[in-house]
């Protein structure tokens, strides 16, 4: 007897999103994007989706790019973070992966290397994280060709692309077309999939999308679908109690929602436990048998509760999709105060994901 909580992942709109950010990136290549699991929808089968599609991946680290290999994928894998220790660059040299150098440090162990793989120079333009300065580029770049490595391309990463408002991908546009100029064979690669939604900006050789590859919107104040995107994960469970309510009756942990008169409540078998934000206050929509209800009180670990006075008929084994195509994960991240990245990759072991 299955718990009913799910998320179930629809390889399609993943090709499709891929679709659209090709259609976004111009003359631009697309490397998708895969780290942490694949934003939580599973490495292996966004990749499966997509391999067919995509010529490149990226991921965060090497146990990753792994993970990748074991699947069958043959493309070129790149580790957006590097390595973590000198003996990693060999087995990268290995398996084809391509490796982002963003510090002195790694250029030590690249000078080890008598075999060392293609490489990436991390250009810092104004986010500050990682990468090298744009004067310090001289030196990185010799210091690779000096190891005999393949340099393939300058990397640069956007603070601000999501907020229209803001001119910073601008200027580290131009900070970064600036750096990159002494040496024009370099392959380029700047933007997130917020870059792929701002007008006007440059996505260079290769860009990198992520988020929307899921469906979920990058922009500020916009949700997927309203950028022509769609939900890669649907995550669903089903109400396991419903119940009367008098006037004044208080729902959950802390009495932090009362009843503003006599009406009817269900309970869905979904809580923090399953990676539904906790922070997700009243009236978060939840969508039951297709209808869009508000959350009432606190999100336990294991259940949640939706007012059901406008559909009393709502009986034990009804479907409910937390988010979706009903419901947006941008909607309920905004309600929760945080971002679609982290309720996605957020999803806990306890549910399972399948195929749609
Ligand atoms: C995660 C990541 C991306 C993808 O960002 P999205 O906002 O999910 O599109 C691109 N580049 C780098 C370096 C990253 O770490």
């Amino acid at each position: 007897m299955p718990r009913p909580t799910r998320a179930r992942i629809d390889a399609d709109a993943l090709r499709h999103n891929y679709r659209r950010a090709c259609d976004l990136a111009g003359g631009a290549r697309v490397m998708a994007v895969v780290k942490a699991d694949g934003y939580g929808h599973g490495l292996a089968r966004v990749a499966g989706a997509l391999a067919g599609d995509a010529p490149c991946f990226a991921v965060a680290c090497l146990e990753e790019a792994l993970v990748l290999r074991q699947t069958g994928l043959s493309q070129p894998v790149v580790l957006l973070e590097g390595v973590h220790e000198a003996d990693d660059l060999k087995l990268c040299t290995e398996q084809g992966f391509e490796v982002v150098i963003h510090s002195p440090h790694q250029l030590d162990w690249l000078a080890r290397m008598t075999r060392p793989p293609t490489v990436w120079l991390k250009v810092n333009t104004g986010m500050n994280r990682l990468g090298f300065a744009p004067a310090q580029l001289t030196t990185a770049v010799s210091r690779v060709r000096q190891q005999g490595a393949e340099l393939t391309g300058l990397m640069t990463h956007f603070a601000c692309a999501d907020d229209d408002a803001s001119a910073s991908a601008s200027t580290q546009t131009e900070v970064f077309r600036a750096a990159a100029g002494p040496w024009p064979g370099l392959r380029l690669s700047a933007g997130n999939s917020a870059a792929h939604f701002r007008n006007g900006q440059a996505l260079f050789d290769w860009s990198r999308p992520g988020i929307m590859l899921y469906g979920a919107s990058p922009m500020l104040g916009k949700t997927g679908p309203e950028l022509g995107l769609q939900p890669a994960m649907i995550l669903e469970s089903e109400i396991i109690a419903v119940r009367d309510l008098a006037a004044g009756d208080a729902v959950g942990y802390g009495e932090t929602w009362r009843a503003p008169a006599a009406g009817r409540m269900g309970v869905v078998c979904i809580g923090y436990g399953d990676g539904y934000p906790r922070h997700a206050g009243n009236g978060t929509p939840v969508a039951v048998r297709g209808e869009r209800v508000p959350l009432i009180g606190r999100v336990s670990m294991d259940m949640l509760a939706v007012d059901l006075s406008r559909f009393p008929e709502v009986m034990p084994g009804d479907r409910v999709e937390l988010w979706g195509p009903e419901v947006s994960v941008d909607e309920v991240a905004a309600a929760a105060g945080t971002i679609s990245y982290q309720l996605l990759t957020g999803v806990t072991q306890r549910v399972p994901r399948c195929l749609l």
